[in-house]
Order: C-alpha cells, then structure tokens, then sequence
C-alpha cells in the first residue's frame, strides 16, 4: 500500500489563521448586530491598479488573435518583463543583475518554498522567531525540520534567532553553524527593517562561512529609511552568498492575480554548482510558466501610470500604519514596525498572552489582530495588526483599541 509523507503528520496545522476565523465567527454568531474589524489580514483591500487592469484586457485581445496567440512560455519568464525588472528594480538602484538572473513565478510564496529543492537535507537551517510560516513548513514537509515539540513554532532541527525588543527585533547570527539563512526585511510579523550595516554583517557571515541567505523582499515597496537597503544585493557580495524573492502582491494588488520574482545571481555557486542553473532546471522541471496575460501586467506596474498609482496604494497603505502606530503610541502602548513595513508590532498588556490580548480585543473593542504567538514562541507578548484594511475602518478600529486600553 502507498505511503505518505509522514512530515505532514508532523505539522502542527493551519492553526493560527483558521483559529483566528473560528473564535470571529464565533464572536459574530453570538452578536449578529455587531461587526468585527479586522486588523489581521494579510490580504490588501485596494484593487487592482488601473494600469494593470488595462493591460491585462489588451493582452487577452491579443491572445485571442492568432498573431497575438502565445502557448507555452519560456518556465524562467518573458524577456520584456525580466528585463525591465533588471533596469528598473536593480539598474535603478545601481545593482547589476541580467534578466537572465530573474525568474518570474507565481509569487513569492512558491519560490520562499520551493527553494528547498536546492539543497541537501543535512544543511542547517536558521530561521528568525517570530517567523513567516512557510519557511518553516516547507523545510518540514522536505522532513528537514526535525520534530515538532510543544508549542507553535518549535522544530528541533531548525536553529531559532530570537527576534525580541532587546535586539530592535533584529537577529544577530547564530553561533553554531547556520547553512541556509531565511531574513526577511521589511519583517513580517514585527515590521521590523535592517539597515545596510545590519544586512552587512549577515553577507560578511555567510560569505566567511559558505552559508546562503534567502532573503525575502516582499515587502521593500514600504521602505521609508534611507538607511535601510531595497535589495540585499545593495550590499557588497551578496551576489556570492543571496537569493531574493519578491512579490507585485501588496503593492499592485497582485495578491489574486499572482505574480512574483526571485533573483540568482550567476555568481552564486556551491560545490562547484551554478545556484542559477539548478533552479532554471528546477523550474523546467516543476512549472510552465505564469501566464502572458499576467506577465503583460506586471510589466505595466513599471510604466508612468502604473508607477504614480502604485505610489498612491503605498501612500493609502502607509497612512493606515501610521494611524495604527501614532494611535497606539499615543495611548501609551508599546508598539513597533510600521514605518517601514505595513505591519505593526503590539506588545500586549502586562498578565495577558497574546491569545488573552487577542480575546480581549474582539470581545470589548470587536478588534481582530494577529496572536503573535502563532509566530513562534518569541511572538509570545506581542500581537501584529495590519495597515492593509480600508482606511475608515483602521482609523474606527484604532479608536476602540484606545478607549478599551
Ligand atoms: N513573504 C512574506 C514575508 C509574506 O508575508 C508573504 C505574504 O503574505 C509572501 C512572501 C507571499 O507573497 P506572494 O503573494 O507573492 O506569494
């Protein structure tokens, strides 16, 4: 009889999000007449960009004429939407990265997973705590995480880099060996962002030791800092040591269209191996390929209107954070990230955990967030609310936090 991949056995589940969903339903079911804000998602609530929407109608005219008609496209990406990525992402910031070092997918979220494929199961694997689940799973699933011991987040072959207020919810690189190293900056969950200084030392570390980092950009559209560097290749010799992904999702409204890059440089090698050639066969192997249409719409992101109706979604977005941050602050709370990033940081009132903040905020002030223990076990204490609602609302919902707090 077949068997399974017992690594799934092992995964704690879809605990946290459909544990968040079940306790509002819940709380909406008992009060009909009353209605919960969310501050706990992680989807965005503009729509799509109008240069986009164009785009992608004239590309389906296109593919219905048969000039116009594209079958199967190159697994890698087009040419024109790799090389404006190259000019206008990397060129633009001074960073040299050929469209053949791109290879655009279907989001971020696919290649932060996928990656895993690269490596050999005995690497050592760092992650920050609180953490973005997939990292986690994806090494799980690949049966590289060890086993599941108590709590959310507690993998016994992974290696932790607490991420607390003490360290500016930055990790400092673990002391043993760390081999494949997943940083996110800006963070989600804490909205925390590092600064080229910071980003320096983990390029210095992982080129001293044969390490390799896969750092996730998806959210770089939201930097503010000048200190902080968009692309990790802004830093001296990442180009021998990093893999980035990135994502249209949260600044083009590409969360349902899809759409996302990650960048090898030809420059990365281990044992010999062209990191870039393994995942180009990787994806000939696994994928055909995201859609022309929506590759034809990801290109109009970098067109005159495409770039204004950009900045004004990052505009709405970034309003919201600071509503959220100054709100709080101001209530005498202990609140962080959202100046960089579109998710802000909470610490929870002195004698509650996060499910207990998190409780008390649907129940009194019908506030939803995020439990910052779902993260890992250093989220315990915090939970994360969002920039990413209707503007209304997050100015209603911060209100009501405020009253109740
Ligand atoms: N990486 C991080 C840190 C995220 O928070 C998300 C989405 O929430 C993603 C990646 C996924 O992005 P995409 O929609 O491109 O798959």
């Amino acid at each position: 009889m077949v068997k399974i991949n017992e690594n799934f056995a092992k995964l704690p589940g879809g605990y946290l999000f459909s544990e968040v969903a079940r306790r509002i339903a819940a709380w909406t079911a008992a009060h009909p007449e009353g209605r919960v804000i969310r501050l706990s998602i992680g989807d965005v609530t503009r729509p799509l960009i109008p240069a986009v929407v164009e785009e992608l109608s004239r590309a389906a005219a296109e593919m219905g004429t048969a000039e116009g008609f594209r079958g199967y496209g190159p697994e890698g990406g087009y040419p024109f939407l790799r090389e404006v990525i190259a000019r206008e992402d990397y060129a633009a910031l001074g960073v040299d990265i050929g469209p053949e070092e791109i290879f655009i997918s279907d989001g971020a979220k696919s290649d932060c997973a996928g990656i895993v494929d690269l490596f050999d199961g005995d690497n050592r694997v760092a992650v920050c705590d609180p953490v973005y689940p997939v990292y986690v799973d994806s090494n799980a699933l690949a049966g590289r995480a060890g086993e599941y011991r108590r709590g959310p987040g507690r993998w016994s072959g992974l290696t932790y880099m607490p991420c607390t207020q003490e360290n500016g919810f930055l990790p400092r690189p673990p002391e043993g060996r760390a081999d494949l190293i997943y940083l996110c900056f800006p963070n989600n969950p804490t909205g925390a962002a590092a600064t080229r200084e910071e980003l320096r030392a983990w390029v210095d570390y992982a080129n001293a030791r044969g390490s390799v980092i896969l750092f996730d950009g998806a959210y770089q559209a939201f930097i503010t800092s000048p200190d902080v560097p968009r692309s990790i290749f802004e830093i001296p010799g990442a180009e021998a040591c990093a893999i980035e992904f990135r994502s249209f999702s949260k600044t083009a409204g590409f969360t349902g269209t899809r759409c996302g890059y990650t960048v090898i440089p030809k420059a990365l090698r281990r044992e010999g191996a062209s990191l870039n050639d393994l995942w180009a066969r990787r994806q000939a192997t696994k994928c055909n390929g995201v859609s022309y249409l929506v590759q034809r719409g990801a290109a109009a992101v970098y067109t005159p209107e495409g770039r204004a109706q950009v900045r004004e979604n990052l505009a709405y977005y970034q309003e919201n954070a600071r509503v959220i941050r100054e709100g709080l602050s101001a209530a005498g709370r202990a609140c962080f990230g959202g100046v960089d990033a579109p998710y802000i940081w909470l610490k929870t009132p002195d004698g509650l955990d996060s499910w207990g903040f998190f409780d008390l905020l649907l129940e009194e002030a019908q506030v939803a967030v995020t439990p910052g223990a779902g993260f890992g076990p250093s989220g315990e204490g915090y939970v994360r609310l969002t920039a990413f609602g209707e503007a209304e609302d997050t100015r209603r919902a911060v209100e009501r936090v405020r009253a109740l707090l």
